[in-house]
């Protein structure tokens, strides 16, 4: 008995007899834990029967609110209930409202929260206990000789607190017999609540271990103490926000006069009756890098270990990965075969490696960043210049006018790079499977395996592996912006702007690495918090124009656009940009109505870039890439290939092949006009061949569509093929618009013969069919239609095949409108 009365054993569900009933008091664990057990049903004041729990049976089986689901012993053992008898139980209602009934019932034992103070030395903990209880424990400036706790008790509206005033510790780590007090106090005790003390006037010190029991996932309320010191530097903290991006309550307090202590009681008492509603659970963001490692380690946990919920997994990792011997024991209890402890080991190596430093290190580096990012978005320095924060560089990197000339810089610096050095390995590529198809011609016999080799494999794949340096450089410059911590600065500086289109700063990155390829950008989302932004971010990623669509435009506003070439193309990719903005409003509004999230956005340490972490990341990035022209690339260039090839033969073709050889039996002519003629008829030949291969019919088959866009069935068809690589729809030209015309030193082959294609039916026949307006409306068009089949494999897997096929038919729906609404405007402008 405590000295309250009431028994301290408390049963829990595993405890209840087969055919007996309870009432859920409260459910100890870590959140996620408590979060999974909560959507079952199992929600203070829910009544449970249990179906049947044989004493060596595992799983027990339930009934809560008219189903049945089983829990394992251990999972049962952290749900404490009243047990009540049959006839309580039947007459016993709960609709998710404590009711005066379900007080009775819970009584006594439901009616203590167990609180535990958790804050920094001379914080003012004891200040505060001694408040909220009425005891007189001694305050002031003394470091505790023996480690231990003083349990206080004290009503509060209906319920009894009971209050640990824990010994002050700066961290949560092994170091320190307090230390090691505190975290082990919060693992096995499970309070019901953690009620986190920190010094205003010192916030960055003391908000480091808060950082580590949002790791432990535990729930918490905040008092943020010595606020009269923080208000007597004329300092400025903006609470609502700063306790939307923690995701828990925070009140100011003064505990040396007891000011605030009643809010905090009553915050607490709120987050217990309701907990997990109130508050979300964050993570703190490690970085790639370490995410990654987490996650490998976690995996590893689920798979070897039976945790049952008592600890989060993630923190266990995190703390493995730190290198932490109290909790690597730990596991290794659960562990049998010591698998958990050497992947970490292992990964603990790779990062040591990396970073040339200690994993302890790092992970306390990107908790600051993390506080940081907090602060920099909430606190503002009044006059006491002295405890400003020292991150000068921050200051200038974000600052609101000069962050974003030296962003926009620094894009300007990495997109001049990647094409201008992209050029020479490009050119080099390209002249390569020139010289290789030239190879292959000569060497081969006629036929089709030849046809397929040098038109279809080399042709395709060729032209989209010389856009691999160009990817390749961008994404370098992209790793190395993020390695050296400068990417998180841009992501804060964009994320007003971001904000007013429903987005968050983080989407900033996956956007600009859209510019090199949608796949490893959609991939890049990850690091989103939110579902919301996640899903917002994937579906409009692909409106930033891929490097794959620029070798179309290039194409046509050279062949087209003899003045403000440039403009033309900024118009292009602006276009896009602006679709993304209205794209994501429009979706936000009406599909996540009422989401309302705010992030943390860490700002982790500047480190100097190494060159081979920024290859490692490139690779990374680039990987996706690479899978895709290996794979869907080749193969589509294949089957495109051979739906040009087929049928090969035909009356019509058979005529062309006599009148060639006749051309060539002809005595009259001479051997100049001979080649002339036939060079021309076999010219005639491969068009008439391409307009009755299966790809030419299915071309006429849905040229109604893009005619009243301008376009010819020639320009669907390429716009088809796009569907497999967006690469692929100039190789497409090449072969539609049969450009074997002469090169001249102006305008390539093809660009010479879209010039002079013309209209061979319908109402404008004879007329060119490219005119820069068409051309524009078609360069619109490759912009903002259906992403390349990778691009909707990875938006599949990321957002659900549901947003994928939004995707679809929204982007081509978009497409269509606006490319309409150019051959509208043409019309108007020019009259035709
Ligand atoms: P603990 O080490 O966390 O238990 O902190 P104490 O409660 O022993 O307080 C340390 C010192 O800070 C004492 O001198 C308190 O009087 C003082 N103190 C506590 N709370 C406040 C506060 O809100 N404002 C100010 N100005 N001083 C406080
Ligand atoms: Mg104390």
């Amino acid at each position: 008995m405590n000295k309250d009365g009431h028994s301290e054993k408390v049963l829990t569900l595993a405890d209840v007899k087969t055919g007996e009933y309870g009432v859920i008091v409260r459910i100890t664990g870590h959140g996620s834990f408590r979060h999974r057990l909560m959507e079952m049903g199992f929600v203070r004041g829910e009544k449970v029967k249990v179906i049947r729990n044989a004493p060596l049976h595992d799983p027990i089986e339930y009934e809560i609110m008219g189903g049945h689901v089983s829990l394992r012993r251990i999972e049962a053992n952290r749900v404490e209930v009243v047990p009540v008898t049959e006839e309580v139980a039947n007459n016993y209602l709960f609709h998710g409202t404590v009711t005066e009934e379900t007080e009775r019932i819970l009584g006594k034992v439901g009616k203590t929260i167990n609180v535990a103070l958790v804050g920094n030395p001379n914080c003012g903990k004891t200040s505060f206990f001694n408040h909220a209880t009425g005891m007189r424990e001694k305050v002031g400036n003394y470091s505790g000789v023996t480690v231990d706790s003083k349990l206080g008790y004290f009503k509060f509206k209906d319920y009894t607190i009971a209050l640990a005033d824990l010994p002050g510790t700066y961290s949560l780590t092994e170091y320190t017999p307090e230390e090691l007090y505190v975290r082990q106090y919060i693992m096995e005790q499970h309070p019901d609540i953690v009620l986190n003390i920190a010094d205003a006037s010192n916030l960055e010190r003391n908000l480091f271990l808060t950082t580590q029991l949002i790791d432990m996932n535990v729930p918490m309320v905040m008092a943020l103490n010595m606020y009269d010191e923080l208000e007597k530097n004329g300092d400025k903290l903006d609470l609502d926000t700063l306790s939307e991006l923690f995701g828990f309550p925070i009140v100011p307090t003064v505990s040396s006069k007891g000011i605030g202590i009643q809010e905090v009681m009553a915050k607490i008492v709120d987050l217990y009756e309701n907990l997990e509603q109130h508050t979300k659970h964050i993570h703190i963001n490690y970085g790639v890098d370490l995410e990654k490692s987490i996650d490998l380690i976690k995996e590893e946990m689920k798979e070897h270990l039976d945790l049952s919920g008592a600890y989060s997994t993630r923190y266990l990792a995190i703390e493995m990965l730190a290198g932490d011997k109290v909790i690597s024991n730990l596991v290794g209890k659960f562990d049998d075969d010591g698998s958990v402890g050497k992947v970490a080991d292992e990964q603990r190596a790779i990062i040591e490696k990396r970073y040339n430093e200690d994993a302890a290190t790092i992970v306390s580096g990107a908790k600051y960043g993390f506080i940081r990012g907090a602060l920099l978005e909430t606190f503002t320095q009044g006059k006491d210049r002295s405890k400003q924060p020292a991150y000068s560089v921050d200051k200038l990197l974000t600052n609101r006018w000069l962050g974003f000339p030296i962003l926009i810089f620094f894009l300007w610096f990495m997109f001049q790079m990647t094409f201008t050095l992209g050029a020479y390995p490009q050119a080099w590529l390209e002249s390569f499977f020139g010289w290789l198809g030239d190879v292959i011609t000569r060497v081969m016999p006629d036929g089709m395996v030849k046809d397929l080799l040098v038109d279809g494999v080399i042709a395709g794949v060729g032209g989209v592996c010389s856009f691999l340096p160009n990817i390749l450089i961008l994404f370098f410059f992209i790793s190395v912006l993020e390695d050296t911590g400068y990417m998180a600065r841009a992501a804060f500086i964009m994320d007003k702007l971001m904000h007013r289109m429903g987005l968050h700063g983080k989407s900033f990155i996956p956007y600009i690495i859209g510019f090199g390829c949608s796949v490893p950008a959609i991939m890049a989302t990850r690091t989103l918090e939110n579902r919301k932004d996640r899903i917002l971010t994937i579906i409009t990623v692909p409106f930033m124009s891929c490097s794959a669509r620029l070798p179309v435009y290039l194409l046509l506003i050279s062949a087209f656009f003899t003045k403000h070439q440039g403009l033309i193309l900024t118009s292009i990719y602006l276009l896009g940009i602006i679709m993304a903005v209205v794209t994501s409003l429009i979706v936000k509004r009406v599909a996540f109505k009422n989401v309302r999230d705010q992030f943390v956005m860490e700002l982790p340490p500047y480190r100097i870039p190494t060159f081979r972490n920024a290859v490692i990341h490139m690779w990374d990035k680039s990987v996706q890439y690479l899978k895709k022209m290996g794979s869907v690339i080749l193969v589509a260039t294949v089957i495109i290939w051979a739906l040009e090839y087929f049928p090969h033969r035909g009356p019509e073709l058979d005529r062309y092949t006599e009148q060639i050889e006749r051309v060539g039996e002809d005595k009259t002519l001479t051997e100049a006009e001979k080649s002339t003629q036939i060079a021309q008829l076999e010219l005639d030949r491969s068009a008439c061949q391409i307009e009755n291969s299966y790809i030419g019919r299915f071309g006429k088959f849905v040229a109604p569509v893009f005619r009243p866009l301008g376009f010819d069935w020639q320009m669907g068809v390429s716009l088809i093929t796009g569907f497999a690589a967006k690469e692929i729809v100039v190789s497409s030209m090449g072969v539609l618009y049969h450009s074997d015309a002469e090169a001249d030193e102006n305008s390539s082959a093809l660009q010479k013969s879209l010039q002079n294609h013309t209209w061979s039916s319908g109402p404008d026949i004879g007329k060119p069919v490219f005119t820069p307006w068409v051309a524009f409306g078609f360069m619109v068009f490759i912009l903002l239609y259906f992403p390349c089949v990778a691009a909707l494999t990875a938006i599949k897997r990321e957002a659900g095949t549901g947003w994928m096929l939004f995707n679809i038919f929204y982007t081509t729906g978009v497409a269509w409108l606006a490319a309409f609404a150019i051959r509208l405007l043409s019309t108007l402008a020019v009259g035709c």
